[in-house]
């Protein structure tokens, strides 16, 4: 690079500049960090949008944080802390190391529906992840019109297991907008972000909550975004009504990364108060006589599908 030689007046302004850092004279801005471009963040602060850079050794920065900025003079912004966070996402990145991508979520859409068809297995890992995180879940079976009426009785049926287990569920049809202001008003307050199988709909539901941005739907996205999936950036979208989304192909790719088998254990949420009541300590909920699992069971307090999903998700732990 060409070495720049500096104006008078522009080595006065930085050693000016330097004098406002050494008095200390900058005042700390509060915000939100709303996306990423490149190294760059993008805080949304009651000055409006910042595209800011962070001090060195500040750990991760992400979507969603809640951060303290720097005015640093004449006119850029420097992240000079991270507030504590109430949750963390992260996922593996390309060399199996876990890497955040988002924080401050509180609530998670497990998103399924009609075609393809819904998955009960499926829906229990995300649950498990949910209930790791400490994000609440909500169940959202899309694609409700694509059923007659006998269908949609069956597919009720099957899913009214996760209502008596106190999991708060939504029909919706992001093509005949159904369902929308039900997602609205749960998503009000909240910070969430929208998860599913591909090709369930989450896309068309974003779309459908927030008009204005306009995502990419599959047809689009499979044939000129390959392979850009796992690394856009999230971005936080406020919603019309009150609380915002988190979204990014990567935040959809939200799953089951690193649970330990007791995680998994709590993760399904009416197993927990058999916690410890087993008669071995190590019981692996089988075979063995006394068993406070097995016998819920048999006592039907626990469904048979969701013992077999516990088992299946075990299994694959530990593969
Ligand atoms: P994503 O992969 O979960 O983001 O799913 P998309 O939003 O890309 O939707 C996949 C396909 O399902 C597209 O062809 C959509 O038009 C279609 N689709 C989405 N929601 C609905 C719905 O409620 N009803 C019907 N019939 N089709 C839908
Ligand atoms: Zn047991």
């Amino acid at each position: 690079m060409a070495k720049i030689k500096l104006t008078e007046q522009q080595q006065r302004r930085i050693e000016q500049n330097q004098q406002a850092i050494v008095e200390n004279k900058l005042s700390a801005i509060h915000g939100l960090v709303i996306g990423q471009a490149g190294h760059q963040l993008d805080v949304e602060t009651n000055d409006g949008i910042l595209r800011c850079g962070r001090r060195k050794n500040i750990g991760a920065i992400v979507t969603g944080d809640k951060v303290i900025l720097e005015a640093v003079p004449p006119n850029e912004h420097v992240i000079t802390a991270v507030l504590p966070r109430s949750s963390l996402l992260a996922r593996p990145d390309f060399r199996g190391q876990m890497k955040a991508i988002a924080a401050n979520i509180d609530r998670v859409f497990i998103i399924f529906s009609i075609r393809p068809e819904l998955n009960e297995g499926l829906i229990d890992r995300y649950l498990v992840a949910a209930e790791t995180l400490g994000i609440t879940p909500v169940l959202v079976l899309n694609k409700i019109d694509l059923t007659d009426k006998e269908q949609l009785t069956n597919i009720r049926k099957r899913i009214a297991l996760y209502t008596t287990l106190g999991y708060e569920l939504i029909e919706s049809s992001a093509k005949e907008q159904h369902g929308i202001d039900t997602l609205l008003d749960n998503l009000h307050g909240h910070t969430s972000i929208m998860v599913g199988q591909s090709g369930v709909g989450k896309s068309s539901l974003v779309n459908a909550l927030l008009p204005d941005v306009n995502i990419k739907t599959k047809e689009i996205s499979e044939s000129t975004n390959k392979g850009m999936h796992t690394t856009s950036a999230s971005r936080l979208y406020h919603l019309p009504e009150g609380g915002s989304l988190i979204d990014s192909p990567g935040v959809r790719e939200f799953g089951l990364w690193q649970v330990s088998a007791e995680e998994l254990f709590n993760g399904f949420v009416e197993f927990r108060q058999y916690q410890g009541m087993c008669k071995f300590s190590n019981c692996q909920h089988k075979t063995e006589p006394h068993c406070a699992i097995l016998t819920a069971l048999e006592e039907k307090k626990i469904s048979e599908q969701r013992y077999e999903s516990y088992n299946r998700i075990l299994e694959s732990l530990t593969e």
